[in-house]
């Protein structure tokens, strides 16, 4: 797996741990895609226990930070398919609205948090739930 993206998977993956949410099988994309200045985006699949697959990818110009709250996108993604049916889907749970929206992943001062999308709040940082 590239580096910036392994990097910014394991706070999201360590989230899911620490929440007792199902973990994604990973498999790499071994190409990153490129253009004429090289390579700019590193991507991988989650797959789910029911065959399921969701893409997650990383733009290498951008900062860690930035890096961490876009795969937080696809992993939330990812972990909103696998528990359909069986769990609530809005995960990360939000503390202060919990039967309602997810947090969101957001960049604040140079750190990817999870936020409350309703109160504009930072929660946690992203690998600090639990
Ligand atoms: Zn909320």
């Amino acid at each position: 797996m590239h580096p910036d993206l392994e990097r910014a998977l394991q706070p999201v993956l360590d989230d899911l741990r620490a929440t007792s949410a199902p973990l994604p099988r990973r498999v790499d994309d071994d190409r990153p895609d490129s253009d004429d200045d090289g390579p700019f985006a590193a991507r991988a699949m989650l797959w789910g226990h029911d065959g399921r697959g969701q893409g997650v990818f990383v733009e290498l110009r951008l900062s860690q930070p930035e890096q961490v709250a876009q795969v937080a996108d696809g992993v939330q993604a990812w972990a909103v398919e696998e528990l359909w049916g069986s769990a609530p889907t809005n995960w990360p749970r939000c503390p202060r609205h919990p039967d309602t929206h997810p947090l969101q992943a957001q960049v604040r001062d140079a750190a990817a948090w999870w936020v409350c999308p309703r109160d504009d709040v930072p929660v946690s940082e992203v690998g600090g739930l639990g």
